[in-house]
């Protein structure tokens, strides 16, 4: 949140004042992600990447077009995780050579399209490897290929898993000599490997060894390689801070493992691309959730604030996006950000469940209705990663400002 302009009593998003900026959008609620914001974070992590690696940008964490396109000239490639995604990366202008398509249970119809259109496939079970091969057959062009791997090594960081285990995701370390020597039969073009062993990743050292891990495991699986390796996708995971006591991740270790990986991957497969692909850590803090306050309500000595938007627009930020416990985003009323008439409030939303929750008992500025509540870090598995059509409310506008 200390990324926007919070030095006036009303917050400023893209060089407006928050109030007039709903103006301009002609509504609530609405998301709003700043340009500015994003390309200084894209340029952030740049600094940090040596030379020769290529960074990604996972469309699943905010395909707005206009965020996409507006990112695709910043960094290297997109990954995509579906035939949708795959459109929005090829209309943005996104070099083929660049796209890589992963996911678990890609439908034939996918298949073809991405073969069709020449992107990198990340293959994620043996099934998808023959459906590929019949693909190819079908189109007279070569499916490119980079098996995505289960890594075989577990990673405990902060709380979180990283790797190991069963997984419906990619192929068990164990299995990928066999599908290797195989492939050769299957008439497809081997090009690389994909690692993606987890996401919110707020510990650099716990980052840095699981590159370090999972360029030892590409190196050992690259002998049964049937073609010189082209890509080496390690995933990303990195992470930013939702919550009070989190603290923004150190890069210092990232940058430091990265530069021994590039070289020691160089040595090993000279042919080979360093990618890194971001969702979250490029987008998340550069966008706010908007709602409006509808009502004020005094229930049993606990203040409410009813606004317009709510959990079925951010189901992250209501706590229902997978997390175990529920916590406060960072949240403000934004038009009162000098007030120093405070109270402990709850801000809720218009469904009709007790999981609507905005904010849960904070320490806000006094508001009325009227005033515009604003969620910070959610410029990432906002919009798109929510039950937008619960309860027949309106799809919720996006702006790049
Ligand atoms: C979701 C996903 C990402 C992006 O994750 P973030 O946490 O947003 O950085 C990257 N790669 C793969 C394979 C994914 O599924």
């Amino acid at each position: 949140m200390d990324r926007f302009d919070t030095s006036r009593n009303e917050l400023q998003v893209g060089g407006l004042p928050l109030s007039l900026l709903a103006e301009r959008v002609g509504q609530t609620p609405f998301y709003a992600y700043d340009r500015v914001l994003i390309a200084a974070r894209i340029h952030a992590v740049r600094r940090v990447l040596p030379h020769g690696v290529h960074l990604h940008y996972a469309i699943k964490a905010n395909p707005m077009p206009a965020l996409v396109g507006f990112v695709r000239p910043l960094v290297d490639g997109m990954d995509v995780a579906s035939a949708g995604e795959l459109k929005l990366a090829l209309d943005a202008g996104a070099d083929v050579d660049s796209i890589g398509f992963a996911g678990p249970g890609k439908r034939e119809a996918e298949l073809r399209q991405a073969v069709a259109a020449g992107v990198l496939l990340h293959v994620e079970s043996a099934r998808e490897l023959r459906a590929l091969a019949d693909a190819a057959q079908a189109l007279g062009r070569p499916a490119r290929v980079a098996l995505r791997i289960n890594p075989d090594f577990e990673l405990r960081g902060a709380g979180m898993h990283m790797g190991g285990g069963p997984k419906p995701f990619g192929i068990d370390a164990e299995q990928v000599p066999d599908l290797l020597r195989g492939m050769a039969q299957h008439g497809v073009a081997f090009e690389g490997f994909h690692v993606y062993p987890g996401s919110q990743n707020l510990r650099g050292e716990v980052i840095a060894e699981s590159l370090r891990r999972s360029l030892d495991l590409v190196l050992r699986l690259a002998h049964d390689a049937p073609a010189p390796v082209r890509h080496v996708n390690l995933g990303g995971g990195w992470g930013i801070p939702y919550f009070p006591g989190e603290r923004a991740l150190d890069l210092a270790p990232v940058a430091s493992t990265l530069a021994q990986v590039q070289m020691d991957l160089e040595r090993a497969l000279p042919a080979a691309r360093l990618v890194l692909e971001l969702g979250r850590y490029l987008v998340g803090e550069a966008g706010i959730y908007v709602a409006r306050v509808i009502d004020r309500k005094v229930s049993r000595g606990q203040v409410f604030l009813v606004t317009d938007g709510g959990m079925h627009q951010h189901l992250a930020a209501s706590g229902n996006f997978g997390q175990v416990i529920r916590r406060n985003y960072p949240v403000v009323i934004g038009n009162r950000l000098q007030s120093s008439d405070r109270e402990i409030a709850g801000i809720v939303g218009p469904l009709c469940t007790p999981l609507d929750v905005l904010a849960d008992r904070m320490d806000l500025a006094v508001a009325q209705p009227g005033d515009l509540v604003v969620v910070f870090q959610s410029g990432a598995y906002g919009a798109t990663a929510s039950p937008q059509a619960f309860l027949g409310h309106p799809p919720c506008p996006e702006v790049l400002v």
